[in-house]
């Protein structure tokens, strides 16, 4: 017997079908004799619909009133999954957040987990319920409702399982697990069996959407198995665990776990800037200042010493504020250099953990892309990371290359 705590996102309970096949799901581990805690989401497209109402009647809503709000579509779907489950034999409980005792701070609309209580869901559980949690909200030292920002059922999902010990948690969406890339670009993407909870932070901040960040941050933390899978097909979907947990025989051990890509950088050149102290700091000052946010930066040394050319990204969306800044405020700061621009980049990353051990992967890289005739605008590594700026135009070509190059074709490993 083991103790799961499964969260169903907005798709899986996104109507009342959805919803009595999320009932059965759960009626199914219940009969084999588990014990299950479950978390949902709002149904989908509910917390839009609510964010827009608000926005109908107040353009700048006050925090906790956007937090009593949210926290109903939650609400909604605990009491119509526990009538589900009743309806089909297996006692349930709803909870909301605050009434399972989900402690966070006061930060509406963004709070964190400081505590959970959890002698009454353990009451529940040994008596037979399948205990149904609210996700995404919890409740300050006031008694005032709070969310966890957009997302945040995940969070809760792994903060119960952490609070509880249980077995494994188990995030069901509406893709059945991690893959090495997005199917959509590459078709011969695959996914993964497992993959460490380092590769799966890297591959989510550089833009795959499976989980949110910190739900994984806090499973890493926590030390809790994290199982992401689909609600619509049955399948093992894909294990999030600590790298020090892998199972050296089952595992496999792959240089690259997988590629992440993104289209939704700029990049930003100023030419001849003077090589001196505090140039770097000169430029990206305001643009700090401005809360944009600089993702790569490269300086390059000029032959002459008294020069250099000083590049650096940013979100696509703040290019062209981030262009008006260097223009009318670092420029004549400076004094002279020349700006070139451009928006039309991808930034391509290869994850994995085996990168520590193995030297060449950047190398490899690097060959790969020039056999394709696709010129490195820039690269940027850390210790399980290398990613590449090229043109946006390159990028399909570019991650399916790599995928073949580094052996992560669905057809190079048959055991799967
Ligand atoms: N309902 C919330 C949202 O849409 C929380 C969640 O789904 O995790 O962001
Ligand atoms: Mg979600």
């Amino acid at each position: 017997m083991a103790l799961y705590v499964q969260k169903f996102g907005g798709t899986s309970v996104g109507s009342v079908e959805r919803i009595k096949a999320v009932a059965e799901k759960v009626k199914g581990f219940r009969d084999r004799g588990h014990q299950v805690v479950v978390v949902v989401s709002a149904m989908s497209g509910e917390t839009n619909r609510l964010t827009d109402m608000a926005q109908a009647l107040n353009e700048d809503p006050a925090p906790r009133e956007m937090d009593m709000l949210l926290s109903t579509g939650e609400q909604v779907t605990i009491s119509l999954l526990a009538m589900a489950l009743q309806q089909i034999g297996v006692p349930a409980t709803s909870h909301t957040g605050a009434q399972v005792g989900i402690h966070t701070d006061s930060a509406y609309t963004k709070a964190r987990i400081q505590r959970i209580e959890t002698d009454d869901l353990k009451a529940d559980l040994e008596a037979g319920q399948v205990v149904v949690v609210a996700g995404f909200q919890g409740v300050d030292e006031d008694g005032n409702i709070t969310t966890l920002g957009r997302g945040g059922s995940d969070t809760t999902g792994v903060a119960l399982a952490a609070a509880l010990g249980a077995d494994e948690c188990q995030i069901y969406t509406d893709v059945d697990g991690v893959y090495t890339t997005d199917p959509r670009v590459c078709t011969k993407a695959r996914r993964l069996t497992s993959i460490t909870v380092e590769e799966m932070l890297e591959l989510a901040s550089l833009g795959s959407k499976v989980l949110q960040i910190r739900a994984v941050e806090f499973a890493g933390k926590y030390n809790v198995p994290l199982r992401v899978l689909s609600s619509f097909e049955d399948g093992p979907g894909t294990l999030i665990i600590a790298e020090a947990d892998q199972d050296e025989d089952t595992m496999e051990e792959p240089l690259i776990s997988g590629i992440a890509f993104t289209k939704n950088e700029a990049k930003l050149t100023l030419l001849n800037t003077p090589d001196v102290p505090g140039v770097a700091s000169r430029i990206l000052g305001p643009i700090a200042d401005a809360n944009i946010e600089v993702d790569m930066i490269v300086q390059n040394v000029a032959p002459a010493g008294d020069y250099t050319d000083f590049t650096f990204t940013v979100a696509k969306g703040d290019y062209k504020a981030t262009k008006k800044l260097l223009e009318e405020t670092v420029i004549p700061d400076l004094g002279g250099g020349d700006l070139r621009g451009d928006d039309n980049i991808a930034k391509v990353s290869l994850v994995g953990v085996g990168m520590r051990s193995h030297a060449g992967v950047a190398s490899k890289m690097f060959r790969v892309l020039a056999d394709e005739n696709i010129n490195i605008r820039m690269v940027s590594t850390s210790e399980i990371k290398i990613s590449v700026v090229i043109d946006e135009k390159h990028m399909e070509l570019a991650v399916n290359a790599l995928h073949t190059a580094f052996g992560l074709d669905k057809s190079d490993i048959e055991s799967e």
